[in-house]
């Protein structure tokens, strides 16, 4: 019985990747500091992995910083504006694709699937010319072997690589991306027929996209893809390497009749259908099943025998020496190491485990199913499950009934936002075309460093509250000069949005290094969700209250939604998702109230993350949508008419869920916006009728550049084009906190100016 890692994460466990990175792009260290780094995360990765007893090792799932990307510099498909020309790609080319350079902007990135980790998405064209040049795959398969290392090669697979990637600018609406398959299809033969040639007998092609709703046209795409790669496949064993979600029955059908291919990889943590799947649909026989039952989403330890049990029943079908135990997918979407967690008690730790715990999970399981059960690691395994499931810290029956009760019920404010918006105005007294700003304003090196000396103790209570009223006084008195009209506190003890209310609401545990890869060098650490959620005290009220007590003009309270906090973290698996969410959406129902009671008049509920929860399969969009929407709609159903709720939202991409974000019932909302005008008001243009409040951000909070009084008026226009004057906000796309006061504050007085100069013009 053998044992397969889908991937690992790259960063290292102290995302030693990262700083080597950076480093770099500062000029502060060479090209060959970088490759050390990079060749001895490598290194000890695959030994970990070898000494594990790990049989199918993966290699080429190392980057410097995208997979994807890495499969653009494969097959040279570099765009023009980059100047490249030939030759192999080296890090100049590289990195401006990723970054951009002085005169060159990034190439767009995207969110890879439903994960956040973002892709730079390929920019191809009827005539992109296509070449052998990145031989990325074939040196780290060498560089491995080298160590005595026979690894698998891991390919973004030719379909999946097309399916990602976008038309580039001014190219015919007609053009088909899979029209570009033959094209792509002979670098993939060069560089398989390398690899062979390199002594490699597995090589694996992730085609995840086989897991979304796909049309006959596309699945074509992947018979005809692999039957003209077939010749090249002659004495090589291909595994074809899905994830993310089970897969449709129809694609399942497909997949598994692919000429020249002979193992296949499915996620059995995510796709809970594939082995009803398997068992009604069959499967090929003398074929290979990787068998994805370790969570690389997710920190928690594996139920062994649970995992035990679905591998038995595919067992039966595809046979012993054809059942390869695997991860669900690459472990690059977990935390790297567990032994780096110094802060977290023995109790939590004994229930998780990230990717270098998941790779000896994996070997644990598949030495059990051989007849090798290690008893002693399996007795500890089950000794954690049953603590988790029976623990205190993880049942309170209290928040447990709260939220059990909420499941059937609606939960709307009771008057229509029309009505609300009028008792509002009554008391607020705004003028047309109000200003405001997202929340944060930007934080200084003092502002951390406030932070992080009374996180380690080192300045008292006293001090850390006078150091952070100074910030909030100095965030009131520049607003209240530019003359906006809702203001805000400026966040300034707040680190991260997701963290600071994880961190006092029970629940959440915390990690040392638990970092996941965003994009590139960024990391993220989602706080870990491991029990039930309440809210012991108020978390914001304190700060609020004392910033409304600053100005006589309105403060905006600003939380973080349910659907957000719980987007953003790692979630517990012992109950739906949507259990976990009512519960938090209670908590900030509660601050809600508090702040409200507080005096505050305007509360932002943040929901930036509610479309990253979108299921990557259109059937399952609704359930989502409701229980998402409804969690929000909990946190702000009992306030009165004349309280305002704002929400806010990342993106403007969202033409599909435009009936749900009404169905939130704000009163107001403010979205990103100027990174892609067009998108956005053209679901208004398409007449979809919307009666709340709505701020499209009129300038983008991402660059560093000014934007002048007439090019926000003119932003503004656009916007007055295709909704009612008296519904428009003016505010920036997203929080300002990554900025500069240099910026800031000329930013937003052009933005004030715009707003006035319209109003004298209506
Ligand atoms: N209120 C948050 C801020 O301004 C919102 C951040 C976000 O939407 N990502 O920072
Ligand atoms: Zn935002």
């Amino acid at each position: 019985m053998a044992s397969h890692i889908v991937g690992y994460p790259r960063m290292g466990p102290k995302r030693e990747l990262k700083f080597a990175l950076e480093s770099f792009w500062d000029g502060k260290s060479s090209p060959e500091d970088l490759e050390k780094v990079a060749t001895d995360l490598r290194a000890s990765i695959w030994k970990q992995m070898s000494e594990a007893g790990i049989k199918y090792i993966p290699s080429n799932t190392f980057s410097y910083y995208d997979q994807v990307l890495d499969t653009t510099a494969m097959l040279g498909a570099v765009p023009e504006r980059y100047s490249w020309t030939g030759g192999e790609i080296g890090f100049s080319t590289y990195f401006s694709m990723a970054r951009g350079n002085a005169s060159v902007p990034a190439m767009e990135m995207t969110k890879w699937f439903d994960t956040n980790y973002h892709f730079i998405v390929p920019e191809l064209a009827p005539n992109t010319k296509f070449s052998y040049a990145s031989h990325k795959a074939v040196s780290e398969y060498k560089e491995a072997k080298a160590l005595g290392i026979d690894t698998v090669p891991v390919l973004v697979g030719p379909v999946s690589y097309l399916l990602l990637s976008k038309p580039a600018k001014g190219v015919d609406k007609s053009f088909s991306l899979l029209s570009l398959l033959d094209s792509i299809l002979p670098v993939y033969k060069e560089v398989v027929t390398e690899l062979k040639a390199a002594g490699a007998s597995w090589i694996q092609f992730d085609e995840p996209t086989l897991v979304m709703d796909l049309d006959a046209h596309q699945l074509a795409a992947f018979s005809s893809a692999y039957a003209e790669l077939e010749s090249a496949f002659s004495g090589l064993n291909v595994l074809i390497e899905t994830y993310f979600a089970d897969i449709p029955a129809e694609s399942y059908k497909t997949l598994t009749s692919l000429s020249g291919v002979m193992a296949y990889g499915f996620d059995l943590v995510r796709g809970t259908k594939t082995l009803d799947l398997v068992k009604s649909e069959g499967f090929p026989s003398g074929k290979y099943l990787f068998a994805g039952v370790v969570d690389g989403r997710n920190i928690w330890a594996d139920d062994l025998v649970a995992s035990l049990s679905s591998l038995r029943s595919l067992e039966a079908i595809v046979g012993k020496d054809k059942l390869v135990v695997s991860t669900s997918c690459s472990l690059m979407h977990t935390a790297v190491d567990l032994v780096n967690e110094t802060k977290l008690d023995n109790e939590i730790k004994s229930w998780l485990a990230f990717a270098a715990q998941k790779v000896v999970e994996v070997n644990a399981l598949a030495k059990a199913l051989a007849g090798q059960k290690d008893e002693a690691y399996f007795v500890a395994n089950a000794a954690a499950q049953a603590s988790r499931r029976s623990s205190p810290r993880v049942t309170n029956e209290e928040v447990q009934k709260a939220a059990a009760a909420l499941k059937g019920s609606d939960h709307r404010r009771a008057t229509n936002v029309s009505v609300r918006l009028d008792a509002q105005q009554k008391k607020l007294n705004l003028p047309v075309l109000p200003t405001t700003t997202i929340g944060s304003f930007p934080q200084t090196m003092d502002l951390r460093r406030v932070r992080r000396e009374y996180k380690a103790k080192k300045i008292s209570e006293e001090e850390y509250v006078s150091a952070i009223k100074e910030e909030i006084r100095k965030v009131v008195k520049i607003q209240e000069e530019l003359d906006i009209d809702v203001l805000v506190h400026g966040e300034p003890e707040r680190n991260d949005m997701v963290e600071y209310f994880g961190e006092q609401l029970s629940g959440f545990a915390f990690t040392a290094n638990g970092w996941v890869q965003s994009y590139g060098s960024r990391c993220v650490k989602p706080p870990i969700i491991y029990g039930d959620v309440s809210r012991p005290n108020p978390m914001t009220v304190f700060w609020s209250k004392m910033a409304q007590s600053m100005t006589s003009r309105p403060m905006k309270g600003m939380l973080t939604g349910p659907v957000t906090i719980l987007n953003w973290s790692f979630v517990r698996n012992d109950q739906p998702r949507f259990e976990t969410c009512y519960q938090i959406a209670l908590a900030i129902k509660k601050e809600v109230e508090d702040l409200e009671a507080g005096g505050i008049q305007v509360i932002q509920i943040d929901e930036a993350a509610l479309r990253e929860g979108l299921p990557l399969r259109k059937s399952e969009h609704a359930f989502y949508l409701n229980w998402a929407v409804h969690s929000f709609r909990i946190t702000n159903c009992g306030v009165q008419d004349t309280t305002q709720i704002h929400t806010h939202m990342c993106y403007s991409n969202f033409n599909d869920i435009i009936h749900s974000i009404i169905d939130m019932d704000a009163d107001v909302i403010t979205i990103e916006n100027s990174r892609s005008d067009e998108k956005l008001l053209s679901v208004f243009r398409e007449g979809v009728k919307y009666g709340a409040g709505i701020g499209p951000g009129v300038y983008d909070i991402h660059s560093p550049r000014i934007p002048s009084t007439e090019e926000i008026a003119d932003r503004v226009n656009k916007m007055l084009a295709v909704l009612d004057t008296n519904i428009l906000w003016v505010n920036p796309d997203c929080g300002l906190k990554t900025r500069k006061y240099t910026e800031v504050k000329p930013a937003l007085t052009n933005m004030v100016d715009a707003a006035k100069l319209i109003r004298t013009q209506l």
